[in-house]
């Protein structure tokens, strides 16, 4: 099964924050031109026909300032119309402007943001000021009418108040997204703030437990799209697809990768918007080839685990950026993924298949199942 077309735009790599986690680069490197933007809407114009969220993300997308915005939505929306997109923007909100906020207002550009809990947990590992400076420009954003949702990364010192993080976006009527701290490749200490992923699997069972006992007051993404993954028996996210050929990212000099996780390393450029490179010729380059390697690699390493069809090996960014581009083994959090789904399967066959006197008894005396997850999910 594919995911949707989607399609990353860089603006810049630059940000003006300092997590001390991330890999973007200081404020002041290069920002996208508008000519890029048109030479974006030309190559897609006869790269595909089916309809494209566009993503703006970072680096720190805001960096490239309101006109940015109101030329490059508008170029967009209407020189691209026969493919209907869709908007997205990523950003952590510190130069968000009313100004800008009109100009993603009238696009109706819902915004993911991050913050990592509350202020004490947070600033420790995104530096100091960023919770107060990413709530000032979500109360601008949200004066404007504008949706914003956040990301919240576990590190393995984070991981320590996973309550206290759970309840925080719960009190606040956040839904949760999260994503694990990866080793950096950055620096001397790469495992500084990674989340080890064995902890990540029991992060997510415990995620499981306390969304189950507050399924009507709170929201934690991962686990619907886990939960739908094992229902539907076919990934929903792009973890768990083959994302090859349905991901691109644009960088700010119009280069192509297979997603924007590997915008920066020039190893992994398969072209660039301004030559208009056709499918084939994407498809002949070092990284599409790579990704096809990998893609054959896990049919072959992943061939005995019974999750292969909603999995398919995890991330690649996550296996092979590591090792510069050796293809060494799957996604290092496959130990995470198979601990989920497998708590999550065993939950739901019980649920499904076992007497109905038994599922009734176990229901009086325990909290909502899975399977009350599948019927949330469902019914929106
Ligand atoms: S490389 Fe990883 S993050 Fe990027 S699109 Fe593929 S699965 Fe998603
Ligand atoms: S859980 Fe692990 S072994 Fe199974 S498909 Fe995913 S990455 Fe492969």
């Amino acid at each position: 099964m594919k995911n949707p077309f989607h399609v990353m735009i860089i603006p810049t790599l630059g940000c003006p924050g300092n997590c001390a986690y991330c890999w973007s680069s200081e404020e002041g490197s290069p920002i996208m031109s508008i000519d890029t933007i048109h030479d974006i809407v030309r190559w897609l114009k006869s790269f595909r026909t089916d309809p494209v969220t566009f993503t703006f993300h970072g680096g720190e997308p805001l960096l490239a300032g309101a006109e940015f915005y109101r030329q490059a939505l508008p170029i967009l929306a209407d020189e691209l119309s026969e493919l209907t997109p869709d908007f997205a923007l990523q950003s952590n909100l510190w130069r968000m402007t009313p100004e800008i906020a009109d100009a993603l207002a009238a696009y109706h550009v819902p915004i993911g943001s991050s913050i990592d809990g509350p202020k004490e947990i947070n600033d420790p590992q995104r530096g100091d000021g960023y919770y107060e400076k990413t709530f000032a420009g979500y109360e601008i954003a949200r004066s404007h009418g504008l949706t914003v949702r956040f990301i919240c990364t576990f590190t393995n010192k984070s991981v320590l108040h996973k309550e206290e993080i759970f309840n925080f976006f719960m009190d606040h009527g956040f839904p949760m997204k999260l994503h694990p701290a990866l080793p950096s490749l950055r620096g001397d200490s790469p495992q500084e703030w990674a989340l080890p992923p064995e902890e990540y699997g029991e992060l997510l069972v415990f995620l499981l437990d306390r969304y189950l006992e507050n399924i009507d007051r709170s929201e934690v993404m991962n686990i619907n799209d886990l939960v739908r993954c094992v229902f539907t028996r076919h990934g929903t996210v792009c973890t768990y697809v083959d994302c090859m050929a349905n991901t691109f990212a644009i960088g700010p000099d119009g280069g192509i990768y297979p997603c924007y996780r590997f915008v920066g390393m020039p190893e992994y450029v398969m072209g660039n918007v301004s030559d208009c490179p056709s499918l084939e010729e994407l498809a002949d380059s070092k990284p599409w080839k790579l990704m096809q390697e990998y893609k054959a690699y896990v049919d072959s390493a992943c061939g005995d685990c019974s999750h292969i069809r909603y999995c398919r090996g995890g991330c690649p960014y996550n296996a092979i950026a590591p090792t510069e581009g050796r293809i060494e083994g799957v996604d290092p959090h496959c130990i995470a993924y198979r601990r989920i789904f497998d708590e999550i399967n065993l939950r739901m066959n019980r649920e499904m298949f076992e007497t109905p006197t038994v599922s009734a008894r176990r229901r009086q005396r325990t909290k909502p199942g899975v399977m009350a997850l599948v019927q949330k999910i469902v019914s929106k």
